[in-house]
């Protein structure tokens, strides 16, 4: 290299070095100018008013750098450091940035979240007592805390059974009292919070619900623990932002659930994001757990998709059991039966999860 060549190149250096500098000197500024104006309670969406700086530059541009290039580069400046800010302001009530220990829920004698997982396990619909109270006695032998059962159904067609409503949850209720199981069951309208309330002591949002804002602004505003499903095709950032509307609205009871997202795989129901279960984890510092039934829409890799989650780092696992799953009024393919239960139960319990 020439000596001219490699003292332009060290000036260039220099230069470079400068800017920087005065990069960092210009964030610590407007730093200081979003935290006087948050103090005085001014929360604008472009706080260090950044198109009013792009034009008072170029108005004062002495070239050779066009004007373009001056609004292109400046605003990617300023607004790179706006989204900075607006990151870490919004810090959300189910991050851990919020809250870095774990929430541990205790329902009864059930503990999600804590240093044991949790199995769910009972049959999709509420379908007769003797029914749940067959399923139910059997998992409560086998060791299993937390009874699930579907009373209000969310059907794709409106022609399929569409759950036994109060009936069924009287029925939960029932036969929980009768062997001493912690209940979940889904409610899909605000109207049915009071109702419910009274039979079962989990209350799960589907999939289907996950976004009807209107069911998550008003379980927020019980003190009633949560299972919400992530939705059919909802990304992790919504999913977080769901619960966040109930935690918003005063609940932190709230557990997340993988059940499976919509991709274009037939060999299952659904795919089953095993990487949402660190994901979650790591960002929230609510229960985690997975749903192998709906996820997978199968009997036979219940046993590996549930090791797959629980090593991932899922507080539990839900799992569908039907006393005869060939006559299910829902989702009878993919229901286990009691037989099924035992060995999917042992498999995890010789691999020592439970
Ligand atoms: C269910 O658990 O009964 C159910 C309908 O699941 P999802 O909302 O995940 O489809
Ligand atoms: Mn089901």
């Amino acid at each position: 290299m020439s000596e001219q060549l490699q003292q332009l190149q060290f000036q260039l250096n220099g230069i470079n070095r400068q800017l920087l500098h005065l990069l960092n000197e210009q964030a610590r500024t407007a730093d200081e100018i979003v935290r006087i104006k948050e103090k005085q309670g001014i929360s604008e969406a472009d706080p260090i008013g950044v198109q009013q700086m792009v034009n008072e530059l170029t108005s004062h541009n002495p070239g050779p750098i066009d004007n373009d290039t001056v609004m292109y580069l400046f605003t990617e400046i300023f607004r790179s450091k706006m989204k900075k800010n607006t990151k870490n302001e919004r810090k959300l009530l189910v991050s851990r940035h919020h809250k870095s220990e774990d929430t541990i829920i205790r329902v009864k004698h059930a503990e999600f979240g804590g240093a044991s997982h949790v199995m769910i396990a009972g049959p999709c619909s509420i379908e007769s007592r003797d029914q749940l109270l067959t399923v139910a006695a059997a998992l409560k032998n086998a060791g299993v805390t937390v009874l699930r059962g579907g009373a209000f159904k969310p059907r794709t067609s409106p022609y399929d059974f569409q759950g036994l409503g109060v009936e069924g949850l009287k029925i939960m209720k029932e036969v929980a009292d009768e062997v001493g199981m912690v209940t979940i069951s889904e409610i899909m309208s605000p109207s049915q919070i009071d109702t419910a309330a009274r039979y079962v002591d989990i209350f799960q949002i589907g999939a289907r619900n996950m976004q009807n804002f209107d069911l998550l602004k008003a379980v927020g505003q019980t003190g009633l623990p949560i299972l919400l499903k992530r939705g059919l095709s909802a990304t992790l950032e919504e999913f977080i932002l769901a619960a966040e509307y109930i935690l918003y609205n005063g609940n932190d009871r709230v557990m997340l659930i993988e059940r499976g997202i919509r991709t274009f795989e037939k060999w299952t129901r659904n795919t089953l994001d095993i990487s949402a279960v660190p994901l979650l984890k790591q960002e929230t510092h609510l229960p985690v757990l997975v749903d192998v039934s709906h996820s997978t829409g199968r009997k036979d890799i219940l046993l590996s998709c549930a090791k797959a989650v629980l090593a991932a780092g899922a507080d539990g696992v839900m799992v569908e059991v039907h006393p005869n799953p060939q006559s299910a009024r829902s989702d009878a393919k993919q229901q286990i039966n009691i037989d099924e239960f035992h060995t999917f139960w042992k498999g995890l319990r010789d691999s020592g999860f439970f």
